[in-house]
C-alpha cells in the first residue's frame, strides 16, 4: 500500500514539474496582429485618430498576452484579442463593419488550430455579435468547418451566442464610406472598361486578425471582417476560407491576412505559404514575401497578412501603404505599427 503511495505521487509530481515547466515565466510565446491593410497614408490621418488606432492596437495585445503569459493556449488568445477587435467600431469587423451594396453589414470569420488541423468558419452573418466565437462554436460543437447566413446565426443561437439586431453595427463612418463607394463607381461605370474595374478596393480597412504560439509549442489564426465595402449580394471573401486568408499548422506556421480577398482566394494565399516551408523547406520570411510582395501584385490584387512560425520567427509583409498591426511577445517585447517603413 505505501509503495503505491509512493509511486502515486511520484507520478503526479512528475505531472506537476512538466506543467510547470511548461508554463513557466520565460517560456516563449510571441502574439501578432493586425487591424487591415489597405491605403493608409500618414498625410490622410489625425494624430487624434492615429492615436485612437495606436491605442485599441495595443489593448488589443494586451487582451491576447494576458492568455499567453499565464500559459494559456494560442487558440484562447487569438479569440480573446479578435474579439476585442471585432467590439472596437474602429475595425472592420463586427461592430464597424462595412457596408454591402444593400447597405448590410454581412461578416466572415474564421479560426484554426494549428495543433490540431481543426477549423471553424461563419461567412455573411448579420446577428452575430461576435463572429469569432461562432467561428470557434462551429469548431468544437458541431461535425462542421464552415456554415453561412442563417444556418450559422441559427447555429450560433443554439450555442448561447449573444444575438444582436443588425443595427448593432452601424457607424455613422462606415455608412458615409458606402455612400463615397457608391459615387465613385457610378463614375467609373462611365468610362472604358469600367465593368472590368473591381469595386472600391480602397474602402475597406481594418479587418482584423491574429495569430499565436502558445507556451506549449502550439499555433492558431483567427480573422474577422465586414469584408469589402459595396460587395455584392452574398459576397464572401477570403476570411473564412480555411487556406486562404487563415491557416495555422503547428509544423510550419499560423497566419491571417488582409486585403483583396479575391486574390487571396485564388493564391490559396496562407496555405502556400505553408507548403512553401513545409515541402519547399523555404523560411518564413522568404515564403510570405514570395507570395505577398511579388505573386499578389503581380496577379493584380493587394493586401498583407501577419504570421509566426513554430520557431516564434514573424512576418507581417503587406504590398500596401500601410497595415495596422503589432505583436508581443515573452518577456514584454511589444510593437505597434501603422505606415510602411
Ligand atoms: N480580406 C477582406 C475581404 O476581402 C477584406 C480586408 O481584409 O480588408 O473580405
Amino acid at each position: 500500500m505505501k509503495k503505491l503511495l509512493l509511486l502515486f505521487s511520484l507520478f503526479f509530481f512528475e505531472k506537476l514539474v512538466i506543467a510547470q515547466a511548461n508554463t513557466a515565466p520565460g517560456n516563449k510565446y510571441v502574439l501578432v496582429i493586425h487591424g487591415g491593410a489597405g491605403t493608409i497614408l500618414k498625410s490622410q490621418m489625425t494624430p487624434e485618430k492615429e492615436k485612437a488606432y495606436t491605442e485599441s492596437l495595443n489593448a488589443a495585445l494586451e487582451k491576447g498576452q494576458a492568455v499567453l503569459q499565464k500559459g494559456g493556449t494560442a487558440l484562447d488568445a487569438v479569440e480573446a484579442t479578435v474579439r476585442y477587435l471585432e467590439d472596437n467600431p474602429l475595425f472592420n469587423a463586427g461592430k464597424g463593419a462595412v457596408f454591402t451594396n444593400e447597405g448590410k453589414n454581412e461578416l466572415d470569420a474564421a479560426i484554426m488550430n494549428g495543433q490540431t488541423l481543426a477549423a471553424g468558419s461563419v461567412a455573411g452573418v448579420t446577428t452575430i455579435r461576435n463572429p469569432i466565437t461562432a467561428a470557434r462554436a462551429v469548431m468544437e460543437k458541431s461535425p462542421h468547418v464552415m456554415m453561412a447566413g442563417k444556418g450559422a446565426e441559427k447555429f450560433a443561437a443554439q450555442q448561447g451566442l449573444e444575438i444582436v439586431d443588425p443595427s448593432y453595427f452601424y457607424t455613422e463612418e462606415r455608412w458615409k464610406g458606402l455612400q463615397r463607394a457608391k459615387r465613385e463607381d457610378s463614375l467609373k461605370a462611365n468610362q472604358p472598361g469600367a465593368l472590368k474595374q473591381p469595386e472600391n478596393k480602397d474602402y475597406k480597412y481594418g479587418t482584423v486578425g491574429a495569430v499565436a504560439l502558445d507556451q506549449h509549442g502550439n499555433l492558431a489564426a483567427a480573422t474577422s471582417t465586414g469584408g469589402m465595402t459595396n460587395k455584392k449580394f452574398g459576397r464572401i471573401g477570403d476570411a473564412p476560407i480555411i487556406g486562404a486568408g487563415t491557416y495555422a499548422n503547428n509544423k510550419t506556421v499560423a497566419i491571417s491576412g488582409t486585403g483583396w480577398g479575391e486574390f487571396f482566394i485564388r493564391l490559396v494565399m496562407a496555405k502556400s505559404i505553408s507548403d512553401m516551408m513545409q515541402y519547399g523547406k523555404m523560411t518564413l520570411k522568404a515564403a510570405s514575401d514570395e507570395m505577398v510582395m511579388k505573386q499578389l501584385p503581380a496577379l493584380g490584387g493587394d493586401g498583407g497578412l501577419i504570421a509566426v512560425d513554430k520557431d516564434g520567427n514573424i512576418a507581417m509583409p503587406f504590398c500596401t501603404e500601410g497595415m495596422y498591426r503589432g505583436f508581443v511577445k515573452e518577456g514584454g517585447e511589444r510593437t505597434v505599427k501603422i505606415y510602411k517603413e
